[in-house]
């Protein structure tokens, strides 16, 4: 074990002890055998003893996102290490406070002080062996939130749940949060497993336009859920869950069933035209992927070169040696990959110089604040410079308003998706937009 870890573990420790809290003496039986942090049921303990004295605090609730596909994918030994280094980082955060293991990767803080401002300081992504991880945590107050400590458990995991929604190491507040949301995210890990096949997946299509050109010159395809009782559900909260369950694969068959249809439907517009799709990485891992491609394809090999598969940077980068061959195999088969979001995974200079792949999607975080922001231009201008190293193309997403657009003049890029050219709309409405009216945008 590390010094400086055993040295933060043992002030971890002490902690215990400390007279901040009136706790229970700690015993082996109360630590946890793999990180060495307190365990559930001493926390149960010093919960139920906090109450009983009716002392405030805080309880956090942390894990790691995507914990078992760092199990199943990279191995448990790496797993084990992300969860020792977690441990650690949560006692440098929270020196004085009781930290424990409760269960696989499920951590929980409990603290008097109001600690939410650390987070600030923590950056985007831990680092464990160059291997980037990020986590959830959710934050309950004693006795603002709760009343029971069977409520602190729960409230603090709802609201981590509420975090899993922001990529990235995110917190969020019990106080905040959006609780119909979490009805919402309660029903489709509920009905996800009978919903995929029913009519209310459906597809919306955002016109990408050239800069150069000014007119449609591709869509991008975003997967919709209406439900019959919730209405539309956003995929930032259905994908994830599809991700997490095993279901994505059989979502993104289905999509490209429709791109197909589409290709097929509008032949002529796509001899110009092309479909951004977007990938999991789960897809690209899984065994059935390209064959059910292959197969989908087999009688239309012209289409594939008219599809662009977008994959989000940080899951491309951290899972690259497992899907290298796989995107080798789709590129030679004609379809581009896109790395999407790009700019919000940290990824280093050395690894995006070694890959491959065609285009890169400035993510729409870095043109909100144009043209105030002097901080996102310098970022937009290093990656118009990398991009333009690498012979890359480049599409600007999120542009909302005439002054981002002059403001991204100052770049080469090769197109932009936003609000201002066109939202997301039905196939048909998609298909129809004119030219002529996307040209009057850039006057
Ligand atoms: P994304 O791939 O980054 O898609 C772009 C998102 O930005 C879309 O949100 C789009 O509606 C939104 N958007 C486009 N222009 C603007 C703009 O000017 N301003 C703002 N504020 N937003 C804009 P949407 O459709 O809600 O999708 C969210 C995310 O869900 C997507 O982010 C993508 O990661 C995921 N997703 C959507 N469809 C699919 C799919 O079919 N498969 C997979 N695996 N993921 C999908
Ligand atoms: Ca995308
Ligand atoms: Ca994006």
């Amino acid at each position: 074990m590390a010094a400086n870890q055993q040295t933060k573990q043992q002030m971890n420790r002490g902690s215990v002890e400390s007279k901040k809290f009136k706790a229970l003496p700690v015993s082996d039986k109360k630590r946890d055998y793999l990180t060495d942090a307190n365990n559930r049921s001493h926390m149960l303990d010093i919960l139920k003893e906090l109450i009983d004295q009716e002392v405030s605090f805080s309880l956090y609730c942390i894990d790691v996102d995507s914990f078992c596909s760092i199990n199943r994918r990279k191995g448990f030994r790496l797993g084990d290490l992300v969860l020792i280094d977690l441990y650690t980082n949560i006692c440098q955060y929270f020196p004085t406070a009781f930290v424990f293991r409760s269960h696989g990767d499920h951590f929980y803080v409990i603290t008097k002080e109001d600690a939410s401002n650390k987070f600030d300081r923590v950056p985007t992504f831990f680092d464990c062996q160059s291997y980037k991880y990020s986590i959830s945590c959710g934050m309950v107050r004693y006795p603002d939130d709760a009343s029971t400590w069977e409520e602190m458990i729960h409230y603090s995991e709802i609201a981590k749940k509420d975090a899993k929604k922001i990529k990235g190491n995110s917190v969020s507040l019990y106080q905040n949060v959006d609780v119909e949301m979490n009805v919402l995210v309660d029903y489709v890990e509920q009905t996800i497993h009978s919903s995929t096949d029913e009519k209310w997946i459906t597809f919306a299509y955002q016109p990408i336009v050239s800069v150069n050109n000014k007119r449609v010159e591709g869509y991008e395809v975003l997967m919709r859920w209406n439900d019959p009782l919730h209405g539309s559900i956003p995929p930032d909260v259905f994908i994830p869950i599809a991700e997490r369950d095993g279901m994505i694969t059989q979502l993104s068959k289905k999509l490209l069933c429709e791109c197909k249809q589409t290709m097929l439907c509008f032949k002529k517009h796509f001899e110009t035209h092309y479909l951004a799709v977007n990938i999991s990485v789960l897809d690209l891992m899984s065994e059935e992927f390209i064959p059910f491609l292959r197969e989908l394809f087999k009688e239309n090999e012209n289409l594939l070169e008219k599809l662009e598969f977008e994959v989000t940077e940080t899951y491309y980068f951290n899972n690259f040696d497992m899907i290298e061959k796989k995107i080798e195999l789709i590129q030679e088969m004609g379809i581009k990959i896109s790395i999407d979001d790009f700019g919000t995974g940290f990824s280093s200079f050395e690894k995006l110089v070694n890959l491959k792949f065609d285009r890169i999607k400035i993510d729409q975080s870095f043109i909100r604040h144009l043209p105030h922001s002097e901080k996102d231009l310098l970022i937009i201008n290093a990656i118009a410079s990398l991009a333009k190293g690498m012979k890359l193309k480049v599409t600007v997403e999120g542009v909302e308003n005439y002054r981002q657009q002059e403001c991204l003049k100052l770049f080469c890029f090769d197109a932009y998706q936003g609000y201002h050219y066109a939202k997301p709309m039905f196939l048909e409405a998609a298909m129809a937009v004119f030219d002529e009216d996307i040209k009057r945008k850039f006057q």
